[in-house]
């Protein structure tokens, strides 16, 4: 029997490599833009700076078709529950890059009505700094957000998802049990998490 040479036809990897090197260089984004920063994020997917260069071309404004949330702009405490409603019909695996100084803090609106950072109520994984970040910082944070995605393992994010969803339960449960609108239930969510001084509800 003649023996049999693979030569070079047999790479060995690991799951989590070739799953991830897929997810990285496919992703799909959604912009959840609400002010100035979501003009700047048109120029980034615009032939000059052309973000198809890094595999996430394919823009999507249904939740379940795409997987990198882009949070351009300013987000009311009104908004807020439509976040997570947004963020919880993204399918997993899923991303959230918070861009501009409005979306990661609040920026200059140190108001009442103006949730002080969406890493409040949803995930994040990557802050592009700026008001507005220029298209590179963004493409930048788009490339930051791919490395992470290289490290990740396949089990880690359990914990993540987990989180976010009970904590998506306890927001139906008052929201209900009190008679609460949306904004209501997160408002009281948050005093409650400043309470027991930690910085998420979820
Ligand atoms: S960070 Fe600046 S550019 Fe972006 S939404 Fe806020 S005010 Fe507009």
């Amino acid at each position: 029997m003649s023996e049999l040479s693979l030569n070079d036809a047999v790479v060995t990897t690991r799951l989590d490599s070739v799953v991830n090197w897929a997810r990285k260089n496919s992703l799909w984004p959604m912009p959840f833009g609400t002010a100035c920063c979501a003009i700047e994020f048109m120029s980034v997917m615009a032939s000059k700076y052309d973000m198809s260069r890094f595999g996430a071309e394919a823009m999507r404004f249904s939740p379940r078709q795409s997987d990198m949330m882009l949070v351009l702009g300013t987000v009311t405490n009104k908004m807020a529950p439509i976040l997570r409603t947004i963020y919880a019909q993204m399918a997993e695996p899923k991303w959230v890059i918070s861009v501009g100084v409005c979306a990661s803090s609040g920026g200059m609106y140190r108001t009442y009505a103006t949730l002080q950072g969406i890493d409040r109520v949803i995930p994040v994984d990557v802050y592009v700094p700026g008001c507005p970040p220029r298209p590179e910082s963004m493409i930048y944070g788009v490339i930051k957000l791919q490395e992470k995605i290289e490290k990740e393992s396949l089990s880690m994010r359990k914990d993540h998802v987990r989180r976010f969803y009970e904590s998506l339960d306890r927001q139906e449960k008052i929201q209900m049990n009190e008679g609460l609108t949306g904004q209501q239930t997160i408002q009281n969510m948050l005093r409650q998490a400043a309470h027991d001084k930690v910085a998420t509800i979820f």
